[in-house]
């Protein structure tokens, strides 16, 4: 747990959920081993928790974006990739961990420091088309990488979330590199290269979102549990009469008298503006009404007399539903979420 117990808003994650669903990523993965990506503080939830709560149910690759997000973890000596490689001012720390985290090689100029640097265990990140990280195929098959030691040799998919002819084509690719390096393993599919099929598991899955209760494909609806709730108290209950308004901008009206709970969460919180007048709360029963401010939401609590100033309020944050209402990404939803939750998990 991390953040004040005292806090009037705390993340509630259910790490039975979160087991259940790698355990569900890895049966779906087949053959292939299934890691976890942890970047981002664990999309948001805390990489240390979410670390051994995965490790607890036999994860062992965890995939993190920098090297600092690595040293954050390194104590609980899980094996770590570094997404984004090693810059020159990254190499002592590199060294320092060497046996926890190796990096991701993703450039020419990263491949011949590493090598310039004694080598060591790495990976290294090949773009097949998606022209964002990585060395290309054509410099692989000229022996870019020769002499290296490669743990796994891994692309990354990028219209994974869509039936795009991209996806196989970036497979077909990707499949054509087997046996051109001496690379241990091979890594195609985030979560939603999951629900692709067997072709493109190949030796190892890397899912981040869907393991937080991220549904980026249907295949997945009904198979990934939620994992995450903020929960926010109550900081006042007022009666708002016919005609008055509530919150900025007076963009709300009261068509009658309505019973309204000020509620401890704002777009500081990661609640952005899109959820004004469009999120909800308590399964349903209470809207939001309204601008969300920096700090607070007002929701409409007529249908929850009992609800009063100190009380626990549960916000609907079922990702696919939430990206709909407020229009932020599942993603977005996730990594926002901010530094003032306690972390009860
Ligand atoms: C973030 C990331 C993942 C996980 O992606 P999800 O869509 O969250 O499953 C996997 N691989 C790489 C290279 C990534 O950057």
């Amino acid at each position: 747990m991390r953040g004040r117990v005292t806090a009037p808003l705390r993340l509630r994650i259910d790490c039975d959920a979160l087991q259940a669903n790698w355990r569900t990523l890895d049966r779906m993965s087949g053959a292939a081993a299934c890691g976890a990506a942890i970047k981002a503080d664990g999309y948001g939830l805390g990489a240390a928790t979410v670390a051994a709560t995965l490790a607890a149910a036999g994860c062992r690759d965890f995939f993190v974006a920098t090297w600092d997000e690595a040293a954050a973890i390194a104590a609980q000596r899980l094996p770590l990739s570094v997404l984004h490689g090693v810059r020159a001012e990254d190499m002592a720390v590199a060294r320092a961990l060497a046996g926890i985290a190796r990096p991701v090689l993703d450039t020419d100029a990263q491949v011949a420091r590493w090598r310039d640097a004694g080598g060591g265990a790495c990976d290294v990140m090949v773009d097949t088309g998606m022209n964002r990280l990585g060395v290309s195929p054509q410099a692989v098959r000229e022996g870019l990488l020769d002499g290296l030691t490669i743990e796994t040799l891994m692309s990354h998919l990028a219209c994974a979330d869509e039936d795009s002819p991209m996806n196989s084509r970036q497979q077909a690719t990707f499949a054509a590199l087997a046996g051109a390096t001496g690379a241990q393993r091979m890594s195609l599919a985030n979560s939603a290269g999951i629900a692709l099929g067997a072709d493109y598991a190949f030796d190892l899955t890397r899912p981040g979102l869907a393991l937080y209760g991220g549904v980026p494909r249907r295949e997945f609806a009904g198979e990934i549990r939620p994992v995450v709730t903020p929960e926010a108290q109550i900081l006042q209950r007022r009666t708002v009469q016919a005609g008055d308004t509530v919150g900025y901008n007076a963009t709300w009206t009261a068509p009658r008298a309505t019973e309204v709970a000020i509620v401890n969460l704002g777009y500081a919180d990661g609640y952005l503006r899109g959820f004004s007048d469009r999120g909800s709360a308590q399964g349903g029963t209470v809207p939001v009404i309204g601008r969300v401010s920096m700090d607070l939401i007002a929701l409409d609590v007529g249908a929850e007399p009992t609800l009063a100033e100190g009380d626990w309020i549960a916000i609907d944050f079922a990702l696919p539903q939430a990206s709909a209402a407020s229009g932020l990404s599942q993603y977005e939803l996730l990594t926002g979420l901010g530094r003032r939750y306690a972390r009860l998990g």
